[in-house]
């Protein structure tokens, strides 16, 4: 039971994702930034728009959703505990709650930090998750309402998940979060070869998202706040994993 993924760039360097359930032939969008490049997407594809997944309340993963609504009919999905602040849900989202997709189930799963309420979903069948702005590709999204903790706990579940999963973030920064990712580990040779590959990707403006969990977990250095070899190189040693993800995150927001 596969399931056909498509990246749509919208907005300046947001990606929204297609997902078609191909037993059935349902489809889900996972955020509309903008409505324009997903119904074009959906027109030149010839597939219905079943289900709208919201990630979290920002205007730049939202700000579609309406007119998307509206042109296909399709069922909102979104968080719980953001219901006052998303468009109206046809189905409000906890973790732990699950959902079908066709055939495929669709498990939730709260990644806050970013921001409190932001979820993820995961087609553990598939091995797909999409993380909008927690996990991104070689980084972390900027912390506007969780602290330290919360995205630690984060970075935690996903480390949880199997190397083979693939992970779909929110927006193509893959380019800066690898500089700043080679201040924290100059030598780490995962990093290095990922940075090389990202560098020609992009050089032929091609996304670098999805990127597999057991990549990220060799080379993101906001997964590795964890290990001793990256604890040292921040002369941190006896610090806490959370103060160490906290070091490297305050890192970044000043980069
Ligand atoms: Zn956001
Ligand atoms: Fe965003």
């Amino acid at each position: 039971m596969p399931l056909k993924i498509i990246t749509v760039p919208c907005l300046d360097d947001n990606y929204a994702y297609l997902i078609r359930e191909t037993d059935t032939g349902k489809v889900a969008v996972v955020d509309v930034p903008e409505a324009g490049p997903i119904l074009a997407a959906l027109k030149d594809l010839d597939w219905p728009l079943d289900q709208i997944l919201i990630t979290h309340h920002h205007p730049d993963h939202i700000d579609g959703v309406e007119e998307l609504r509206t042109a296909t009919g399709a069922q909102v999905y979104g968080g719980k505990d953001d219901v006052h602040r998303l468009p109206a849900l046809d189905f409000a989202l906890s973790e732990g709650d699950s959902f079908m997709l066709g055939s495929e189930t669709c498990d939730v799963i709260d990644v806050s930090g970013h921001t409190v309420g932001h979820i993820a979903f995961l087609f553990n069948g598939a091995q797909a998750a999409f993380s909008a702005d927690s996990l991104m590709a070689l980084g972390c999204g900027r912390l506007f309402e969780g602290d330290f903790a919360m995205m630690w706990g984060t970075m935690l579940k996903f480390k949880a998940l199997p190397d083979d999963v693939l992970v779909y973030s929110g927006h193509e920064y893959t380019t800066s979060n690898a500089n700043f990712a080679l201040t924290v580990e100059p030598d780490n040779a995962d990093l290095l070869a990922r940075v090389a590959d990202i560098r020609e990707k992009r050089a032929n403006d091609i996304p670098t998202v999805p990127a597999s969990i057991g990549l990220e977990k060799a080379t993101n250095p906001f997964m590795r706040a964890d290990l001793p070899e990256v604890k040292a190189l921040l002369e941190m040693q006896n610090a806490s994993d959370i103060d160490v993800f906290g070091a490297i995150r305050t890192r970044k927001d000043n980069f």
